[in-house]
């Protein structure tokens, strides 16, 4: 039998249909000029599924995830099911994915297109053509580490920050053939100074760097990384860490960027499947006005034909059309630029697949 290569589309709340529909039409055109034998499927995901079906996670959205090759997720949230109970929130969503796929390695590219140096809050100077890649561990660590809890009396609460060696392994192993393919260049981010886990943390990268003799390592601890983003982030290639210092590190790093509207992500597992989304939530105050900006959605779908599908030439098409688009002026709302340029969503997916050649 032919192998089609399955993708299932989530495209879950407030702008999320929205920026999922300017991806697909995307991978419908790729997949007509790259013959990609692509086949797209959609199943309801977050706020939408607890009000149709009364749950986030339905189980049938469960088994289209664990039989697709690939998952691009919209978003998930907004503020009517703020209230809601916790098991129930459209956010478990997205922990019930990640746990149920072992979706482990988390990979957050923060790259500064030139055409766009304006907009980050650091000197145009310090982040033009910025390119950093951040993979941080995504299942295990003290969100998910045992003990945790509260005391009898409430007056003290504690949570355990765990790893096993194959933990660790595992993840460095898939920041160090992302260095690979990159300048071969990966910093270890640890709080080794004080914490026994990160001590075990850089042994186990320090000894797994044998393997990778052409990647240059290096170690940081966590408190110098946040400063060094900030004061000097063209200093990184790939920063691999843990799941509680990758959270806030990738935030600083995407927010150098400037605009959350071009920011993709990818969680794996260790088949290399994956679910890809971009960074940006559900965005409440501007769904339905086609102001949101689809390219951290279609840079998603970029990631994933690369490491998903290995189809190198069609996700540099989508990257070189993104430059294109934006060195010619045209702009979303979210993104400084002049008035006669910006785009609605849809106009943007439209320009975007224009270029694609
Ligand atoms: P948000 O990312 O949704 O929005 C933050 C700000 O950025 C808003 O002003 C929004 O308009 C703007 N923005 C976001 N994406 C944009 C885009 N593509 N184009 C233009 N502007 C964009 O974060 P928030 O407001 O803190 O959260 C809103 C909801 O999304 C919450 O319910 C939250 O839990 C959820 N959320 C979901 C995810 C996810 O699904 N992965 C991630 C973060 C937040």
């Amino acid at each position: 039998m032919n192998k089609k290569n399955n993708i299932l589309i989530l495209p879950g709340d407030g702008i999320g249909p929205e920026v999922c529909d300017e991806a697909i039409k995307v991978l419908k055109h790729l997949n007509d000029i790259y013959k990609l034998d692509i086949v797209i499927e959609e199943s309801a995901v977050g706020g939408s599924a607890y009000e149709e079906f009364g749950n986030p996670l339905p189980e049938d959205t469960l088994k289209a995830a664990k039989e697709a090759d690939a998952i691009l997720l919209g978003a998930v949230g907004g503020p009517q099911w703020d209230d809601i109970d916790y098991e129930l929130r459209p956010e478990r969503a997205l922990l019930g994915l990640r746990a149920e796929l072992d979706l482990f390695a988390n990979l957050r590219p923060a790259i500064l297109s030139k055409y766009l140096s304006d907009s980050s809050s650091l000197k145009p100077e310090k982040v033009q053509d910025l390119n950093l890649l951040i993979v941080r561990e995504l299942t295990g660590g003290i969100y998910f580490g045992e003990p945790r809890g509260r005391s009898k009396s409430g007056d003290s609460a504690f949570n355990t920050m765990i790893y096993s060696k194959n933990e660790i392994a595992r993840i460095g192993r898939i920041a160090f053939e992302a260095a690979q393919k990159r300048n071969k260049n990966l910093c270890s981010v640890d709080k080794a100074n004080v914490l026994e886990v990160s001590v075990l943390w850089r042994e186990v990268i320090s000894e797994l760097s044998e393997e990778y003799p052409d990647v240059e390592l290096s170690h940081m601890l966590v408190d110098n990384a946040a400063m060094q983003l900030v004061r000097d982030p063209k200093q990184f290639d790939v920063i691999v860490t843990g799941n509680l210092f990758g959270d806030i590190l990738s935030d600083i790093a995407a927010m150098l960027t400037g605009s959350i509207g071009m920011l993709p992500s990818a969680s794996l597992n260790s088949d290399n499947k994956g679910m890809y989304e971009p960074v940006h939530g559900s965005a409440p105050d501007i769904t339905g006005k086609e102001l949101a900006n689809p390219i951290a959605a279609i840079l998603s779908v970029a990631m994933m034909l690369k490491y998903s599908f290995n189809m190198n030439e069609a996700s540099s098409a989508i990257e070189k059309s993104i430059q294109e688009v934006l060195s010619e002026g045209y702009r979303t709302y979210d993104l400084e630029g002049s008035k006669e340029n910006k785009l609605s969503t849809s106009e943007m997916g439209n320009k975007i697949i224009e270029k694609i050649k």
